[in-house]
């Protein structure tokens, strides 16, 4: 009788935490994961691990630049974990044994998991401020913070690097921008980047396109145009060229790896692929969206329904130019416009995000 006891409460425990869910990272996707799956009646199931304490809308950084402080764009995950009945682990994980042992790395078994750690900085040359280090470091934060009548060179004429070039010149800084492709924004229609690159003119900022970053250097700046090599003084650089997720995961169209030894992985954000119909560019509002399709494909594996295939559509594109500019498109990169209009959506998009945060419905 004890051992028919033993046996079914093992099996109960069993499937227990085959009803667990794990969360690896908790930026834009892994934090939409947990909101939805609480949303779905499943939030005392989640437990979420983040090497950070915060999370941060790294969509606002650039905004350091104009000297406002990091924690304005951070909210304590002890606070989301609260508001969103899920558990958080303080931890970072590595992300190539928790494929390999997932028990091991997570100190538990896991039902479902979903990686969603993210980018980061490709690499870090000396001398150089790069998007990772504002992310963490105080001492970087504080002296982009205070980054006024200085000369700055931005690497990267992507949105970021855009952003962050207009916030310093906006402070009296004097910008130099370098893009190794042959027009800013160079990922979108060339009508934002035009725009983007007649509003630096007007700001001052001065534009190296076609220019590649070789170094920096006691205070030297060493770029190559079409093999002619240059040095330029300047007093910082900002080194944003972009982001690189490694490791990567290509899913199904539910958004489920097809790697499955050991535990159901699936994945959401910048580090993963879906294929079909659904947006997969290296943004917020395509982490938002695809976290929140994961998080509905893990419901239906755990209560056996059919999962849906991930097709959210974008819907626009805005970056900033600067405090008082910005330029975007909304459905269509061809409808590209710049202005108050496009100044108010970007900060509108932002808004929308902190409602979510409270806890509104804002993303069906
Ligand atoms: C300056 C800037 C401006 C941007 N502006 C826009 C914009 O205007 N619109 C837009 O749509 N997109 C924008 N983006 C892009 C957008 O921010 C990213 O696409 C989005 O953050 C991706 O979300 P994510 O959840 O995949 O990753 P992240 O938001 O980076 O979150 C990853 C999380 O995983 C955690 N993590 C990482 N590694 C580990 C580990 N090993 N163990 C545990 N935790 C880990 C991190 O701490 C972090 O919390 C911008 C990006 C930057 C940098």
């Amino acid at each position: 009788m004890s051992q028919f006891r033993d046996e079914q409460s093992s099996a109960l425990n069993a499937s227990r935490s085959e009803q667990k869910i794990a969360i690896l990272g908790g930026g834009y996707a892994g934090l939409a994961a947990a909101i939805e799956l609480n949303r779905l009646g499943y939030g005392d199931n989640v437990t979420l691990f983040d090497a950070r304490l915060r999370h941060q809308k790294i969509t606002q950084w650039h905004k350091l630049a104009r000297g406002r402080q990091a924690h304005h764009y951070e909210v304590a995950f002890s606070h989301l974990a609260e508001r969103f009945n899920f558990r958080f682990v303080h931890k970072a994980i590595d992300m190539k044994r928790v494929i390999a042992d997932p028990a091991y790395e997570l100190g538990g078994h896991f039902g479902a998991i979903v990686l969603a750690q993210g980018s980061h900085t490709p690499a870090k040359p000396p001398g150089v401020i790069t998007l990772d280090q504002l992310r963490d470091d105080a001492h970087s934060q504080q002296l982009v913070h205070n980054l006024t009548n200085k000369s700055i060179a931005v690497i990267g004429g992507g949105p970021t690097g855009v952003q962050f070039a207009f916030e310093f010149a906006a402070r009296g800084n004097s910008v130099d921008l370098y893009e190794a492709r042959d027009r800013l924004l160079p990922t979108f229609d060339a009508s934002l980047g035009i725009t983007a690159l007649k509003a630096a003119f007007a700001a001052g900022i001065r534009v190296h396109l076609l220019t590649e970053f070789l170094r920096y250097d006691n205070g030297n700046i060493l770029c190559s145009t079409g093999g002619k090599e240059e040095t330029r003084q300047t007093q910082h650089v900002l080194f944003v060229p972009g982001v690189k997720s490694t490791p990567a995961f290509t899913c199904d169209v539910f958004g489920r790896l097809e790697y499955q030894q050991g535990g159901k992985f699936y994945a959401a954000g910048d580090n993963s692929y879906i294929p079909g119909r659904g947006l997969n560019s290296k943004s917020a509002q395509a982490a938002v969206r695809k976290g929140q399709h994961v998080a509905r494909t893990v419901f239906a594996d755990l209560t056996g329904k059919q999962a849906q295939e991930y097709t959210y559509p974008e819907l626009g594109y805005f970056v900033s130019l600067g405090p008082q500019n910005a330029v975007g498109y909304l459905l269509s990169q061809k409808t590209a416009f710049s202005g108050p209009v496009a100044l108010f959506m970007k900060e509108a998009i932002e808004k929308q995000y902190n409602l979510y945060l409270e806890g509104l419905p804002v993303y069906p």
